[in-house]
């Protein structure tokens, strides 16, 4: 009997899809507020400089329209092609559920290969049985650190803090291509 392939989970937005530059874009064309990547030290823009409003205003306008236009995040398209042939791939996401079909289209239409999409704001129990997750927020990797599952973090300015044991701070999708796929490497 051939083993089934085993899953890993993996985030959608600033993982697969470089949201935080359109979101940036967005809070400059639509509140003329102009913010650097390297002001983002928090995973909430209201706490980077935008108000509140502006924060939200921007988070409704992607995920109703803008969403379906976000360019890939470096390197995913090329690694989700390579890690499928080792695993199933679950994209988990925290966007609303009334996203979904722009997200569905958005994922067909850059050639992202996956076996399944969650919509869902508790990956820790999601991702349990996962070989692992790969995620940009660091409240995500401790929760799903603690429920015992390696969490593989992207480093982004928003997640520059003391990690636990199980998440490794990766700094490239080859960087998580070479973790899944080399049994033993930066497992030590
Ligand atoms: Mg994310």
């Amino acid at each position: 009997m051939s083993a089934e392939k085993l899953w890993v989970s993996i985030d959608l937005d600033n993982v697969l899809a470089a949201t935080d530059p359109l979101i940036r874009e967005l809070l400059a064309s639509r509140h003329g507020l102009y913010l650097q990547i390297e002001n983002v030290v928090e995973f909430d823009y209201a706490m980077c400089g935008a108000t509140r409003e502006q924060s939200d205003d921007v988070l409704h306008f992607f995920h109703s329209k803008a969403c379906a236009a976000v360019a890939l995040e470096e390197g995913a398209s090329n690694a989700l092609l390579q890690i499928q042939r080792l695993y199933r791939i679950r994209i988990v996401t925290s966007r609303p559920e009334g996203t979904r079909t722009l997200t569905e289209e958005w994922l067909v239409a850059n050639g992202v290969v996956f076996d399944q999409l969650v919509f869902t704001n508790e990956k820790a129990q999601l991702c349990l049985g996962s070989v692992a997750l790969v995620d940009d927020s660091h409240a995500n990797a401790v929760d799903v650190a603690s429920a015992g599952v390696p969490v593989l973090l992207l480093d982004k300015p928003w997640n520059r803090k003391p990690l636990p044991d199980l998440v490794q701070r990766i700094f490239s999708w080859p960087d998580g291509v070479r973790w899944l796929m080399i049994p033993g490497a930066g497992k030590e």
